[in-house]
């Protein structure tokens, strides 16, 4: 069969979620890849989540997609990271075995029958009629009104090792070019760049000179109790550092860096710094942390993640042993850079369609982010889209105040990108609402009225919330008397007033021990929900002056603008700000308030427009 309801094109972390997705919604997909065992690979860091992107995670979770439990099944040892600090910062993040988490991909997409992987090279978009119908592919054509591009750091991939240069699109696999295709089409393309450490051999590692780092004892997951947790032994990294020797060394040989010795001028991650930006940043530091991470329980590869580098094989070899531990270090694969091409995703919708090309979508790396967790985020919109243009089904839109995935998609078509995206926590502005411990809440009833989330996990969300309206009831109903309170060894508040148990939770001195023994109803309540509702009893004033401003913002800036309006002919628009709108093209009101430079004047000439769409 060739004709499908939704191709989607490459297998990485944005394709296997957006195929995934699209199956969810009922339709056809062909997963076109060039490797049959593409599903699950990691082209850099054995690793998933961490703070912000654990938060994409979650929401992927929440929305019935399948990264969350394919890193629990894979996991070596998770954290949660930020422990200290605010609960909206916590991060959670696992190491996985990098061959388990390519089988639980594997497993998690066969799970779906009308799924299927079709391992070929797509060399180009098939159109007619003004838009996408499929696309040609080395084992020949296939047909789909809805295609998804998630071809990652593959288009017209350049990898670079000191001054030698090799086309491809990760090591081991060929470069892809469909790049003057998608300029032929319209799309504006660029180029970014990143990197990756050397990959070393574990058993020449001198591990007892280390100190080790071991996953928490709670076990953190990502996904729902609804497929049986694998339970496997936990496996630590250890951390190691710089030092003097090893920056100078590497401030010796820049001039034979690739990224240094003028051979890429893209631009890279600033988040993930190679090891010769770190140490032309920050000249000053004597040590730049190194985190020594295992591949696989039966795996001998470590990942030095600190160590990202394009300096020549014999200088990597030099530097890397002069760190503590790796005196006799064996590398088995270098470390490398690559520039690759990225399309401009100001040219797309919130939908993360492409705006003048019906039926095409694009997601991950492609969109000029970096990362797993952001590829696979938008691969589920992507996805979730895809079938639903090609369904008649209703479209998926996240906003900045439900999800980080909102923030993020929200950034991208709004501003576009000047070097590869990274989600921090920084860059949502709700972040107290949007915190990881709460990701089902915020999003689980859109999957399921979407059709994103399967029966099962409908039920176990559906228990849960139960559960937890339950407890809320019950907590509301408790208060207790300073005396009691006292015969309890709890501080008293100075003004002696009766106060309920939701602000006593406020107060961190107020441990589940203690509140259960002044309120014994309270040993029905989990450990786990107590501390949730803690956590809102906490956030509880913060997170109701935010829902008002979300309430406003979701009355003015929800409001779409029609996609064919011709700012040029909006009565009070400066030639300035037509030419900003015109450009950035933005689709609702909240979108064209974040265009850089647009001001609030503009903004009120936009209102009657938007509210002429609303009526
Ligand atoms: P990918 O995972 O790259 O998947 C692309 C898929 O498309 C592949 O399956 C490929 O086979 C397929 N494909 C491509 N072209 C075609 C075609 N024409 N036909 C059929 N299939 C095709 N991220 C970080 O967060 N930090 C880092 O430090 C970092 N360093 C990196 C270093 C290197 C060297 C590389 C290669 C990547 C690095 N990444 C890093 C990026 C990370 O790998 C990506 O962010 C993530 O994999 C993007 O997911 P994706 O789904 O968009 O694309």
């Amino acid at each position: 069969m060739t004709q499908y309801d939704v191709i989607v094109v490459g297998a990485g972390h944005a394709g296997c979620e957006a195929a995934a997705a699209a199956a969810r919604r009922g339709a056809r997909v062909a997963l076109v890849t060039l490797r049959h065992d593409d599903p699950g690979t990691l082209s850099c860091n054995p690793a998933v989540g961490g703070i912000g992107k654990g938060h994409l995670v979650t929401e992927i979770e929440a929305l019935g997609g399948i990264m969350g439990r394919v890193t629990d099944a894979a996991r070596l040892q998770s954290r949660l990271l930020n422990r200290s600090k605010g609960p909206a910062v916590h991060g959670p993040r696992a190491q996985v075995d990098r061959k388990l988490y390519r089988s639980a991909m594997g497993s998690a997409l066969a799970e779906y029958p009308t799924l299927v992987i079709v391992p070929a090279a797509v060399q180009g978009l098939r159109h007619g009629q003004g838009r996408v119908v499929g696309v040609d592919t080395s084992v020949g054509p296939l047909h789909a009104p809805s295609v998804v591009l998630t071809t990652g750091t593959f288009l017209g991939g350049m990898m670079h090792i000191g001054h030698h240069r090799q086309a491809g699109g990760r090591v081991g696999a060929e470069a892809s070019d469909l790049s003057s295709n998608l300029r032929a089409l319209g799309l504006p393309v660029s180029r970014l760049k990143t990197g990756t450490p050397a990959r070393l051999d574990g058993r020449s590692i001198d591990w007892a000179a280390l100190e080790w780092q071991y996953g928490d004892a709670d076990d953190p997951r990502f996904s729902r109790p609804v497929a049986a947790h694998q339970q496997r032994p936990s496996l630590p990294c250890a951390i190691t550092r710089t030092n003097t020797e090893t920056h100078r060394i590497i401030r010796d040989h820049l001039g034979e860096s690739a990224l240094y010795g003028g051979h890429i001028d893209s631009v890279g991650p600033r988040y993930c710094p190679s090891i010769e930006d770190k140490v032309v940043r920050f000249g000053d530091r004597d040590g730049h942390q190194v985190f020594l991470e295992p591949e696989g329980y039966d795996d001998i590869t470590v990942y030095p993640n600190g160590l990202s580098t394009s300096l020549p094989l014999a200088i990597q070899e030099k530097f890397i042993a002069t760190i503590k531990g790796l005196e006799h270090v064996r590398i088995l694969r270098a470390g490398y850079a690559i520039e690759y091409d990225h399309v401009d995703p100001r040219a797309l919708t919130l939908g993360l369609g492409a705006k003048d090309i019906p039926g095409l979508f694009l997601a991950g790396q492609i969109n000029g982010t970096t990362g797993y967790e952001e590829a696979a985020a938008q691969g589920l919109v992507a996805g979730a889209n895809a079938a639903a243009a090609a369904l008649g089904l209703q479209e998926l839109q996240i906003d900045r105040a439900q999800a980080y995935i909102g923030v993020m998609i929200d950034d991208l078509v709004t501003h576009g990108v000047a070097e590869p995206y990274r989600m921090f926590t920084s860059r949502a502005e709700y972040r107290l609402r949007l915190r990881a411990d709460n990701a089902d809440q915020r999003l689980t009833p859109l999957g399921v009225a979407l059709g994103l989330v399967g029966s099962e996990h409908a039920e176990t969300f559906k228990a849960e919330h139960v559960q937890r309206e339950d407890a809320r009831a019950l907590l509301d109903g408790l208060s207790a008397s300073p005396h009691q309170l006292a015969a309890h060894g709890l501080a008293v508040r100075q003004d002696g007033q009766v106060r309920s148990l939701f602000e006593w939770l406020r107060f961190p001195a107020v441990t589940h021990e203690a509140a259960r023994r002044v309120w014994p109803e309270l040993q029905s309540v989990q450990d786990a929900l107590l501390e949730q509702l803690a956590v809102d009893a906490n956030y509880a004033a913060y997170i109701s002056r935010q829902e008002a401003e979300v309430a406003a913002l979701r009355r003015d800036d929800s409001l779409s603008l029609p996609s064919d309006l011709d700012f040029s002919g909006v009565a009070g628009l400066s030639h300035e700000m037509v030419e900003r709108l015109a450009r950035a093209r933005p689709g609702t009101i909240g979108a064209a308030g974040r265009v850089p430079g647009i001001t609030p004047a503009a903004l009120v000439a936009l209102l009657p427009y938007a509210k002429r769409k609303a009526a």
